[in-house]
């Protein structure tokens, strides 16, 4: 059975690291918006794909637009940690689990009670001023009428959200690398291992187990000492009863 295997491995291991993709959220109700197809459409009536109203060009270019679609499709404020945010957490509070590095950008692993968590893609929970680098809340952002505005400068509030074009945070790459790197179990979940700058990073992985948990196949799947093709949250949820 592979629960069983993979709770002997969380059992013997005291310095796991997890790398989650979009899957880990898609089970909190967050759709995976690199999956939608759909155009968006601005209010000049011009139709563009996700990935170009999230590119940086984009934000500067049509600001309002960006911040429409951002509030629209990026932000969801109901959303609460699935069960393997809360098995993740649990296993941080064991000492078992030393860091999480995530390409999500909605700060549920936080909500769920992880501390060492490497967000690739930033948060959608940090906003900064483009003028004057105060930074602000969600709340500024969800309070705007179209383009959120500094209270202090008056300049405009960006999201410390990753968008195309823009390079990943040195210090939160480095981070990663480093956990990832002396990590003696990795646990990949919630990820297709196709997306940039995920199959980079693993790389780094010199420890004894790589476990693999996703809905389908993943690349990598020949590589891991462990697969399971199931949903992240039944997985960990069900191994971690075994572990404490
Ligand atoms: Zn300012």
């Amino acid at each position: 059975m592979s629960i069983e295997n993979l709770s002997k491995i969380l059992k013997e291991s005291n310095n796991i690291v997890f790398f989650g993709g979009a899957g880990i959220s898609t089970e909190s109700g967050i759709p995976d918006f690199r999956s939608e197809t759909g155009l968006y459409k601005t209010d000049s009536g011009q139709r563009y794909p996700p990935e170009i109203v999230l590119s940086h060009t984009f934000f500067m270019k049509h600001t309002k637009d960006f911040f429409k679609f951002y509030k629209e499709k990026m932000i969801y404020t109901g959303a609460k940690p699935n069960s393997a945010h809360l098995a993740l957490a649990k296993l941080e509070g064991m000492g078992k689990l030393k860091a999480v590095v995530t390409q999500n950008i909605d700060g549920l692993h936080q909500t769920a009670g992880n501390k060492n968590v490497y967000e690739l893609h930033g948060s959608v929970h940090r906003n900064y001023c483009t003028k004057c680098h105060a930074f602000y809340d969600l709340n500024l952002i969800l309070e705007s009428n179209d383009i959120p505005k500094c209270p202090k400068c008056g300049g405009t509030v960006k999201p410390d959200v990753v968008l195309y074009e823009e390079g990943l945070d040195n210090d939160v790459i480095n981070g990663a690398v480093n956990a990832i790197e002396y990590a003696d179990t990795l646990i990949i979940g919630g990820t297709s291992l196709v997306v940039y700058p995920a199959a980079g990073l693993i790389n780094y992985f010199k420890g004894k187990t790589l476990i693999l948990i996703n809905k389908s196949s993943t690349p990598y799947d020949s590589k891991a000492d462990l697969v399971i093709h199931d949903s992240i949250g039944k997985v960990l949820s069900a191994a971690i009863k075994f572990t404490s």
